[in-house]
């Protein structure tokens, strides 16, 4: 698809019908060129069973075919309608004690359910006959915001997959009983199927972690099974709207589709763009932002207030930027009745433009005017920050340190402060090759055990890679269980370093020195190293006698590359320092930056280009030197780029031009 997509949800089933030219009529004023249709449609489509209504839908189709807009088409399933549901109660999710989920909200059903996994089946099929050769439908949601909701679903099915899933990993209860401990607290099966859900009681860890791991493969396999069903009737890309939560391999989920797609409200854009980073590996074609606010959030309670001038036009280019293919917002025109009705949107209810409107329509006239040239390249880096499903997991099973920020580990950190100190990561997973790169970044990866990465790492940093090991990595294996004859899995053996003991800390009262004598603090865990075959980077200058003179941080020639060893999070200056001496030593970029800037470099067709964004809503600099054009303004502009508030400069080297 060569051309950059920006629109909007838009709920038909909302509004009387005759409305749709002035929709339309509104949308061509915003330069719109693709809607998302049908997601939660199912009783429109399907008003009693077995009969089906499309009329409706393919005059919407139609109309926006006619008018030049695309339509993404989404799958209902997340909104069984309520015959199927009075028909068969039991297709809801069943609670821990007891208890099905009523009719009335979404992703409400369970995705294991034969009977409301043929239901799906059948209204997929339905719309895939329907609109599969369709010129109007230019791609496919399935479902929408997939995941298991906390706890997850206890329901026969359920267990079944669980227990299915546990023969299939460790093939019998004895084998789980010994890889888990089970002699402890009496905890031994006499058969898998004993196994309970981790709920109503304190739960092994072990146990925890292959349950989130079994209920997200249960989605999974619902998403794969419509896919399959959707590519045998079109050949539009297909995908699956995520909202990155609890733990959900979006790697094996977006295996078979062909475009990732991605929703957030977030207001600190640091975040998803750590989130896009990641999911832009996963899409066979660049990924699509299909949610985000368009002035501001409100599911049930208005969920923002005004954003600073300029937030809608950086949070639009933000996908862009990441190489993205397009951004949609949610939604069109808020709701007249019914769920969310607090939510921001381009229009209101009454037909009017919301306050971000102009700045909507300035990134909508930039990316016509760059479209060939950003369709034309694709986002570079070579540095990669490491992020996984299974450690994501095993961080919500067993709570490692009470320190670390977030649910993603110590990953969104990290993500924030690379940026901080002028680099721009790749984002990506442990299966991921590691061949691109020159810098690895690993914070929290509790496991290293998946996708060979032990000689994988070993072998990056032999041939003159540098691997960057952040805090509490390899310190477990990937059942979450930890390794009985070293702390670490192969980090002691790589390195020929010892560790003399990990501490959860937190109050301050450990001080650290780096090379150069300089006083600092560290937070969250301290990892601290006898003296080895290294050179120290940080170590402990004050505190408990017993740790004094023990090493945080230290760096190590390993072959032909480097490990530098960081066991804590410490202050943000000393952070960029070692991540500035970790990228001089793999020679990778970095980019002087003040706070607030991120800079992507994207290339193809023999060209090169930088995007430098005021990320955070604050003036700031890019320190360069030569000649650039903004692609935007045509301007030359030589040395520094200045950034205001929000501002975006996408940028060529003009020197380039004089010498060819
Ligand atoms: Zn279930």
């Amino acid at each position: 698809m060569k051309k950059i997509l920006l629109g909007a949800n838009y709920y038909p089933e909302d509004w009387d019908e005759n409305l749709i030219d002035f929709d339309i009529e509104n949308m061509k004023k915003c330069h719109f060129n693709v809607v998302r249709i049908a997601e939660f449609a199912w009783k429109k489509m399907e008003p009693s069973e077995n009969e089906y209504s499309f009329d409706w839908l393919h005059k919407v189709v139609d109309k926006m075919h006619e008018a030049g807009i695309g339509v993404i088409l989404g799958t209902p399933t997340a909104t069984p309608p309520s015959w199927l549901y009075k028909k068969h109660p039991d297709i809801a999710m069943l609670s821990p004690t007891g208890v099905r989920t009523s009719h009335g909200g979404r992703r409400h059903c369970c995705s294991s359910n034969p009977i409301y996994r043929e239901y799906s089946r059948k209204i997929v099929e339905r719309m895939a006959e329907e609109f599969g050769s369709d010129p109007g439908v230019i791609g496919w949601q399935i479902d929408n915001e997939i995941y298991h909701w906390e706890p997850g679903c206890c329901c026969s099915y359920c267990m079944d997959n669980f227990h299915a899933w546990l023969r299939e990993k460790y093939g019998s209860v004895e084998a789980i009983n010994s890889a888990w401990n089970l002699n402890l607290f009496s905890q031994a099966y006499d058969e898998i199927e004993d196994i309970p859900a981790p709920f109503n009681a304190w739960h092994n860890p072990h146990i925890k972690l292959e349950w989130n791991l079994s209920q997200s493969n249960n989605h999974k396999s619902f998403v794969h099974m419509q896919a399959e069903i959707i590519k045998a009737h079109s050949a539009a890309p297909v995908g699956t709207d995520t909202m990155p939560v609890n733990g959900f391999d979006y790697r094996e989920l977006n295996a078979p589709l062909d475009v990732a797609q991605f929703n957030h409200y977030d207001t600190d854009l640091t975040r998803p763009a750590m989130w896009m980073d990641y999911m832009r590996n996963f899409s066979k074609i660049p990924f699509w932002n299909t949610e985000t606010q368009a002035c501001w959030n409100g599911s049930t309670s208005p969920g923002h207030s005004l954003m600073g001038e300029g937030f809608v036009y950086m949070n639009t280019w933000l996908p862009v930027m990441l190489g993205g293919g397009g951004n949609l917002y949610w939604l069109w025109r808020t709701h007249w009745a019914g769920h969310e009705l607090m939510h921001g949107a381009v229009m209101d209810t009454s037909g009017r433009f919301t306050y971000a409107n102009g700045e909507i329509v300035k990134a909508a006239r930039e990316f016509e005017q760059l479209e060939d040239i950003l369709c034309a390249t694709k986002v570079k880096s070579d540095t990669a920050l490491m992020f996984s499903s299974l450690n994501w997991n095993i961080h919500k099973s067993q709570q490692i340190s009470n320190a670390i920020p977030d649910d993603t580990g110590f990953v969104n950190e990290f993500y924030q402060k690379l940026l901080g100190a002028g680099i721009h990561p790749a984002v990506i997973d442990g299966r991921e090759p590691l061949d691109d790169y020159k810098l690895l970044i690993t914070p929290s990866a509790y496991s290293l055990e998946e996708g060979n990465l032990k000689e994988r790492i070993t072998r990056f940093v032999e041939n003159g890679g540098v691997w960057v090991v952040g805090p509490l990595s390899d310190i477990r294996t990937s059942i979450g269980t930890k390794y009985k004859n070293s702390p670490y899995g192969f980090l002691e053996e790589l390195t020929g370093a010892q560790l003399s003991y990990i501490i959860p800390h937190d109050d301050g009262s450990i001080t650290l020195a780096n090379e150069q004598g300089e006083e600092l603090k560290g937070r969250g865990i301290f990892e601290l190293f006898d003296d080895g075959d290294f050179e120290p980077l940080l170590s402990v200058a004050d505190g408990h006698s017993a740790l004094v003179g023990k090493h945080a941080s230290f760096v190590k020639k390993v072959g032909q590359g480097y490990v530098i060893f960081l066991g804590t999070l410490p202050e943000d200056r000393e952070l960029g320092r070692i991540f500035s001496k970790a990228s001089e030593l793999a020679c990778a970029e970095i980019y002087k930056v003040s706070d607030g800037a991120m800079i992507t470099k994207r290339e193809g067709d023999g060209r090169t280009l930088y995007i430098a964004a005021a990320l955070k809503g604050k003036a700031c600099e890019w320190r360069t030197d030569g000649s650039w054009r903004n692609l935007v303004s045509g301007e030359l502009v030589s040395g520094s780029i200045s950034l205001a508030p929000y501002e975006i400069a996408v940028l060529e080297r003009a020197d380039a031009e004089r010498i060819e």
